[in-house]
């Protein structure tokens, strides 16, 4: 049995905002590559975000002049954390996957001391600033974030992949609106069960707290929490630690605001239940039980997937010219990118 409360630090942390966060400078060295890219190929703008193994930046390609993100981990740090596999898997499952909600990657390459995932920008910022910033979205809002999320998650399950970390932190809007998942840390190919300790305190289902084996199951609790918090503004099992959280995870108690429409609490008292006999989109449709659900009645799937629905929130940015205005600032730090020489980790990252 494989327990990793680190990689609880981990989310936890990106979730409050913490990371290294320190001055900066442009790489000079070159950069060792097996694949397809170098650094030389990128010109690196700016951090868009940061996590506990490393950061996210904005990159220009200097050869057709289009913006990338480059998802940068130190090598030190992810062996630190006991995150190896969870890397390759990642790396593994972005290679993989090809879905009009799911990011995209084009390649990754190392050098001695740090790896990197070449990745598409997705230019509207991260849903969780725009839920923090809306308070609470309206039931349609919700609604359309949701389905979005759904399909996604269909996707992956019926790659066999569970995804673990849902959260709107994960989830970033592109130029028109639509929703792109990011961050497969913690994503898992699986055909039976699995027991690891990942995820984010508010997010976990109560399956993994208790350590006992799960699956795809615990997408679809986290769905509930991820609907709950686009409604409310707030989770609902939130308290000042995440071992309270926990706790109250296991109690299970929800209490749903009266502004609730009564088809979304039907719909989260079947998703957000211990009872994995019962919980939807663990059942024998799987994904079809959440999407034939009242709640989603209106929602016409096929154009959903097509993205031929109108969006109910278009990003304010100006779209292909690098605009990053709706991401955060981080303090940027000295990079040591392109490091050549001793590499003493570099057996572990052999598919880079
Ligand atoms: P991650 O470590 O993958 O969770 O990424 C950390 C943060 O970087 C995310 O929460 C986003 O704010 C930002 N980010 C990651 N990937 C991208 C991307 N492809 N385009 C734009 N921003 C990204």
């Amino acid at each position: 049995m494989e327990h990793q409360n680190n990689a609880y630090m981990a989310a936890h942390e990106s979730r409050s905002g913490l990371g290294d966060r320190q001055r900066s400078l442009l790489p000079q060295r070159s950069a060792i590559s097996k694949g397809k890219y170098t650094l030389h190929d990128f010109q690196i703008l700016r951090t868009l975000g940061t996590g506990s193994f490393g950061r996210v930046h904005l990159v220009r390609s200097v050869h057709n002049g289009r913006y990338y993100a480059i998802k940068v981990l130190k090598k030190h740090q992810v062996i630190k954390m006991k995150q190896i596999e969870h890397t390759n898997d990642e790396r593994r499952m972005l290679k993989l996957v090809d879905h009009p909600f799911l990011i995209r990657m084009w390649g990754t390459f190392q050098d001695s001391r740090n790896l990197f995932m070449v990745m598409d920008y997705i230019e509207g910022g991260e849903l969780f600033s725009l839920l923090r910033k809306s308070q609470r979205f309206p039931n349609p809002v919700a609604k359309f974030f949701a389905a979005e999320v759904i399909l996604a998650l269909e996707y992956l399950h019926a790659h066999d992949i569970i995804y673990r970390d849902l959260k709107p932190e994960n989830i970033l809007l592109d130029r028109n609106g639509h929703i792109k998942i990011t961050d497969f840390g913690f994503a898992k190919e699986v055909d039976t069960v699995t027991w690891t300790l990942c995820g984010t305190p508010d997010y976990i289902a109560p399956e993994v707290i208790a350590t006992k084996p799960y699956n795809k199951s615990v997408d679809w609790w986290s769905l509930g929490i991820l609907i709950f918090e686009m409604l409310a503004g707030y989770t609902p099992f939130y308290d000042t630690t995440p071992m309270k959280t926990y706790e109250k995870i296991l109690q299970g108690k929800v209490t749903y605001p009266p502004f609730f429409h009564p088809d979304v609490v039907d719909l989260l008292i079947r998703l957000i239940t211990s009872d994995l006999t019962r919980r939807l989109g663990n059942l024998q449709s799987g994904a079809q039980d959440v999407k034939s659900h009242p709640w989603f009645s209106e929602v016409i799937w096929e154009k959903l997937l097509a993205k031929d629905i109108e969006t109910p929130y278009e990003p304010p940015i100006t779209a292909g010219v690098g605009d990053s205005s709706l991401f955060d600032q981080y303090p940027e730090e000295h990079l040591d990118y392109g490091c050549q020489g001793e590499d003493p980790y570099g057996q572990y990252f052999l598919e880079f």
